[in-house]
């Protein structure tokens, strides 16, 4: 669907470490690829499948938890920090994994878990048996009020309090997201040392880095002091607050510096944060700072249908302002697919292909979330076949996301077999990979196409970024390196539209969506186009 229409050489750098301006594909194990029919994806299962991960042209994967659990969060709910779950894998199935992404040129990120735990991880087991075992302080346990109810106003991100009763103890204790998930008292500096050797012992097995789990919620206030209210509306209880006490806490910048040096204490280790957005934004940012991670994800367009340049723009202006290293995402695993959240319930097939070469045209690193090279749109679950507790919880009003969880559609026709844990989409199953693979003006194929030009022009890695001031539905900068200097445009309308540009010297089309015209200084976008133009002179 896309044409590189003149010069792409590669341009000479060996400044920057490998995942400055990396591409990283995100693989939710559970959900790629079933190697043994059971219902659920393993790390065979994406060993297999890692060719077609390469052959995106992207730098590494992110891969989603896959250790033991009892799944109330479908892995990141910890027993076992270093044990793989029987239903992926095993360990060595992980190293065969790891070995087959090194060999086809593939870092491999994975997950770590640092701010709570399941409930049945030993660590719990202990701290819960009495207030005065050797791990009773590992996890954040308070009294109640005299009047019996919690110890402070916190609210679970899952909804109701954030406080968890215990018999045994007879103590409350925190938990930010299921009551199976403990919160980690991550303030005490052993837990902060086990923490530190559950990444040397993955360190050690070869990794080439970690995203991090909800990081700043790991330390909380040890005053366990109550937020104050934000006033007004919301939907969640935790919009309500402030989130001064339970998330963020300072001392928490402290333990990133040491999780900093003990991964950079091996060359070439790369940290990506998950954050929860903090208001001031100044907040999040003191995470990236030099020394502490080195970057954080940030989902472009949050709650906007139609798309609206203005809205992408602010944001990107926003966060680019701070000075920081961001990685951009459209979709991850807990968020409606940005196809669908960009285009609505039916979503025009071109978006797909636009959504890809935003995130290639930025300054950053880029996430794609497996599926989104194929288009596909939110997968829409029946309510009898969901399996996201939040998501029955709060049905119809929840985060929706088992849709974005659903297997990878790698053929016509979905797998024999026992049913997967969660359903086909049949509109998926119409966009699989097998199908786009035969088909030149696929999705798939415009999706490779975006991404071997960002591998050509370390421009596009590197350089500098400019917003232009453009009218809707136009969004647009320029990224400039070296003396070179790319305009990136994008039509992000539902209409065809003509622009002239107001830029000196010739201007010459480097890449673009199909349709896309240029005739001297004036650009024909057809709906949903991209373009990337040489400035010259
Ligand atoms: C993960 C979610 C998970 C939550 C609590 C998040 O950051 O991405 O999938 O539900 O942590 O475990």
């Amino acid at each position: 669907m896309n044409e590189t229409r003149a010069d792409a050489s590669p341009d000479e750098t060996t400044r920057r470490p490998w995942w400055h301006g990396a591409a990283l594909y995100q693989i939710y194990p559970l959900s790629f690829a079933d190697s043994d029919g059971d219902g659920w994806g393993d790390l065979p299962g994406v060993t297999q499948r890692l060719e077609h991960v390469a052959r995106l042209g992207v730098d590494g994967i992110w891969l989603s938890p896959f250790f033991k659990s009892p799944m109330n969060d479908f892995g990141y709910d910890c027993e076992d920090y270093c044990a793989v779950d029987p239903r992926l894998g095993t360990l060595a199935d992980f190293d065969a994994l790891l070995a087959r992404a090194h060999a086809l040129g593939l870092k491999v990120l994975i997950d770590q878990v640092y701010t709570y735990s399941s409930n049945r991880h030993p660590w719990f087991e202990e701290s819960r048996s009495s207030r005065d075992n050797a791990r009773h302080d590992w996890y954040v346990w308070a009294d109640a009020k005299p009047d019996g109810t919690p110890p402070n106003n916190w609210q679970s991100i899952f909804g109701g309090a954030a406080w968890e009763w215990d018999v045994n103890r007879r103590q409350y204790y925190l938990t930010h997201f299921y009551p199976e998930m403990p919160h980690l008292n991550v303030n005490n500096p052993k837990v902060q040392h086990a923490l530190l050797e559950v990444a040397d012992f993955w360190l050690a097995r070869g990794v080439d880095g970690f995203r991090l789990d909800v990081i700043n919620l790991a330390m909380v206030d040890p005053g366990l002091r109550d937020n104050p209210s934000v006033g007004g509306e919301f939907d969640f209880p935790t919009e309500a607050q402030l989130h001064l006490y339970d998330r963020s806490w300072p001392d928490n910048l402290g333990f990133m510096r040491q999780i900093h040096s003990r991964v950079k204490a091996k060359p070439d280790r790369h940290t990506l944060a998950e954050l929860t957005l903090e208001t001031p934004r100044d907040k999040n940012m003191a995470y990236l700072a030099p020394g502490h991670l080195d970057t954080a994800y940030f989902v472009l367009s949050p709650a906007e249908t139609p798309l609206s340049a203005a809205g992408l723009g602010r944001l990107l202006d926003e966060i680019l302002g701070f000075g920081v290293w961001p990685t951009w995402a459209f979709s991850n695993h807990d968020i409606v697919r940005g196809l669908t959240r960009c285009g609505g319930e039916t979503p025009d097939p071109r978006l797909a292909e636009l959504l890809i070469a935003i995130l290639v045209c930025l300054r950053g690193n880029l996430l794609v979330y497996q599926g989104d090279e194929l288009g596909l749109p939110h997968a829409d679950v029946p309510r009898d076949r969901l399996r996201d507790r939040e998501g029955m919880r709060f049905y119809p009003h929840s985060l929706k996301r088992d849709g974005a969880r659903t297997p990878m559609p790698w053929a016509t026709a979905k797998p024999g077999g026992v049913e997967p844990w969660l359903p086909y989409d049949a509109r998926h199953l119409a966009l699989n990979a097998q199908t786009q693979e035969q088909v030149s003006d696929s999705t798939l194929a415009a999706t490779r196409g975006w991404l071997a030009l960002r591998r050509a022009l370390p421009v596009l890695r590197e350089g500098s970024f400019e917003s232009q001031p453009l009218d809707e539905p136009l969004l647009g900068w320029t990224r400039a390196l070296d003396g070179k200097k790319l305009l990136c445009l994008f039509n992000v309308g539902a209409a065809p539209l003509t622009h002239r540009l107001s830029v000196d010297g010739p201007l010459q089309m480097v890449h673009a969506t199909s349709d896309a015209r240029l005739e001297g200084h004036t650009l024909h976008l057809p709906p949903f186009a991209a373009v990337v133009l040489r400035q010259q002179g």
